[in-house]
């Protein structure tokens, strides 16, 4: 999985992620994490809407 996912996340912030970061991606509204690295791949925290 390496591509971008646009992620929902709960506060209503639509988000790009990348498919395979390696740090936690923080919503930029809230603050929440939206994706925590699990090795080497990405678990996403929020609803997925849609892979780029
Ligand atoms: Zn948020």
């Amino acid at each position: 999985m390496s591509r971008f996912l646009k992620v929902k996340c709960k506060c209503g912030n639509e988000q790009n992620v990348f498919g395979n970061a390696t740090t936690k991606v923080l919503c930029l509204q809230c603050s929440k994490p939206l994706a925590v690295p699990t090795g080497g791949r990405v678990r996403i925290v929020g609803k997925v809407l849609k892979v780029l």
